[in-house]
């Protein structure tokens, strides 16, 4: 098949501009897979519209731009892609995948937390949610998980358990690190084929009450769930590796069960460190950090390149950003990038 081996993605949801710790999310996105000859592909998260701000979207392409991080084929947007998300939900609603729950937080938490499979076993259907119901608040939808969060090799960060936390040992060896490298580098050769599908290693204890809740990919609300539409363009997309901050580790097993779920290729991950103002509280809009000045795109490089332990390039030595990420494409190792959850990079130094 033709498909190419490698096709990573930028995700930002325009809810902010993009500030140091987002550029350098983008910056490391990119040179991954420019430097494993792959696509790079930019996908605007909007699917919680009343967080998104009108013109965010086209500012951040705009910066991206100006930095010469340009990406392959069209944006996607998730506000347009509501028809798709709808047939899959159906699909999985007609062959007993989904279903309709009617528990309430309150409920859940007093039927000891987990297990909500009160609903599952009640099989509404929509037809009998619309005579039973019509007037009530709109019910959530439920996929079934019925796999075990599991522990991973992330292609940065080495071993992650399946709480998301980054394992000592790993974090510490940088012989290690590069063998889990290549064992990422050899799924993805046997891409049909893959090993981490998700199964539960031999050893790995696996109690139910460990198994995470029937996942909600449609709202109470009528808003389809992030983490399910997340899965459902990465394999539209046809996504094979996930270059993205630290803050998501914790997310990632059960994202990974999402996808194997919904039948879906689970991608390589690779997970950066998260740039901090103090420790704990990443760069964000919520702390005011400032946005990207696009007449400093030399500079914001080569402070991306730093962060992201690639080694002392200098502004001055370069004419315009393809030259310098050419440079930083060819001499890309992920094996350098820090592998610590968060970085502090102060107040000053969010005024990049
Ligand atoms: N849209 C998410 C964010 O801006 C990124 C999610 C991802 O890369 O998987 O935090």
């Amino acid at each position: 098949d033709s498909s190419p081996l490698y096709v990573g993605r930028f995700a930002p949801s325009p809810s902010g501009q993009l500030h140091f710790g987002s550029l350098v999310t983008a910056l490391a996105s990119y040179l991954d897979a420019r430097h494993l000859n792959g696509q790079w592909l930019v996908r605007m998260e909007d699917i919680d519209a009343p967080r998104c701000l009108p013109g965010v979207d086209s500012d951040i392409l705009h910066t991206l731009e100006c930095h010469g991080l340009h990406w392959d084929g069209p944006v996607l947007y998730q506000q347009q892609q509501h028809a798709r998300y709808q047939a899959k939900l159906d699909s999985l609603l007609a062959d007993n995948s989904a279903y309709f729950c009617a528990c309430t937080r309150k409920q859940i938490k007093a039927n000891g937390g987990h297990d909500n499979h009160y609903c599952r076993e009640l099989g509404l259907t929509a037809q009998a949610v619309s005579e039973s119901a019509p007037n009530t608040r709109g019910l959530a939808i439920r996929l079934k998980l019925d796999c075990h969060l599991s522990a991973f090799d992330d292609g940065i960060m080495g071993r992650v358990d399946k709480t998301g936390a980054i394992s000592k040992a790993h974090s510490t060896s940088a012989d290690l690190t590069s063998s889990s490298f290549a064992e990422a580098e050899q799924h993805r050769d046997k891409s049909n084929s893959r090993s981490d599908d998700g199964s539960i290693s031999a050893g790995e204890v696996s109690p139910l009450s460990t198994a995470p809740e029937d996942v909600v990919i449609k709202r109470s609300d009528g808003l389809f769930a992030y983490n399910f539409v997340v899965a459902l363009d990465d394999e539209y997309q046809g996504v094979t590796d996930i270059i993205r901050g630290s803050d998501l580790l914790n997310v990632t097993p059960l994202q990974r069960a999402i996808y194997r779920s919904l039948g879906c290729n689970v991608p390589q991950y690779g997970h950066i460190p998260v740039a901090a103002v103090t420790p704990g509280r990443k760069l964000s809009k919520q702390n005011h950090a400032a946005t990207i000045n696009n007449k400093n795109v030399l500079e914001n490089i080569v402070n991306g390149l730093s962060f992201l332990g690639q080694g002392d390039y200098h502004a001055n030595e370069f004419e315009n950003a393809t030259q310098l990420l050419t440079m930083a494409i060819s001499r890309w190792d992920r094996k350098l990038v820090p592998k610590i959850a968060e970085i502090i990079v102060g107040e000053h130094e969010s005024t990049y």
